[in-house]
């Protein structure tokens, strides 16, 4: 039988050759998507993107961007009042309503899940492996460490790379079956077609992004991009 991708005779074709893709300028005001206007991000994206920066500048980077993109993500969330006491006299002041859950996608989101960890330390982790076909870019469930019993007001997927979307969809599925209040997708770079995917998915959640690029090349990556975002953080070239 001949390959999803080949016509029979034909030489196999690669999985975004010849894909249409949306301009930048069309997904830009997408609702619910939030793209970091941060000078500092800026800066910071620059550094990360350079291919002379080495595993340890890189890991470092993507989880100090996780950390700016957490504190972004989660300006809107619920507060509940609590009685305290402070040297001086009582007051009452705010905490989080209810728990926070990240969800980084194997490999190449513990990086930025690290981030989230250091501007909230008592986040759950709850870990996801997904895994890319290279020929189809589908993505295949290979780990699934979600809790049964789950109480959050609200859980982040998190993973660089937002590039044809595959992966990020199936995340949000099967964090849509566990009955949480509010989901939101964060990456550090997206591409037009995998953002519009996403969105148009899965209009109700939220969309955190850092910097949008151009386009996806033939085999799916992203450009300018940074390259392969897990080879990076831990060196695996
Ligand atoms: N995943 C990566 O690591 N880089 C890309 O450019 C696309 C997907």
């Amino acid at each position: 039988m001949a390959d999803a991708n080949t016509q029979s005779g034909e030489r196999p074709r690669l999985p975004m050759q010849g894909v249409p893709q949306p301009h930048r300028e069309e997904v830009l005001n997408l609702p619910r998507v939030h793209i970091s206007s941060h000078p500092v991000m800026k800066h910071k994206m620059t550094a990360l993107r350079d291919k002379n920066t080495q595993p340890p500048d890189f890991y470092r980077l993507v989880k100090e961007i996780g950390a700016l993109l957490a504190y972004e993500a989660t300006s809107t969330l619920a507060l509940e009042k609590t009685s305290i006491v402070t040297p001086m006299m009582p007051m009452t002041g705010e905490r989080l309503a209810g728990g926070i859950g990240v969800t980084p996608i194997l490999r190449a989101g513990l990086g930025l899940a690290e981030g989230f960890r250091e501007v909230i330390p008592d986040v759950q982790v709850w870990h996801l492996g997904l895994r890319r076909d290279e020929h189809t870019l589908e993505a295949m469930e290979y780990y699934n460490q979600l809790p049964h019993k789950v109480d959050l007001q609200v859980c982040y997927a998190v993973d660089p790379m937002l590039a044809t979307g595959g992966s990020a969809i199936d995340a949000i599925n099967v964090l849509k079956h566990r009955n949480i209040p509010r989901l939101s997708y964060v990456c550090i770079i997206a591409a037009p077609y995998g953002l519009l995917k996403l969105s148009q998915t899965h209009p109700d959640i939220d969309i955190f992004v850092a910097t949008l690029d151009e386009s996806l090349n033939d085999v799916g990556y992203i450009l300018p991009g940074l390259g392969d975002a897990g080879d990076r953080q831990f060196g695996t070239f």
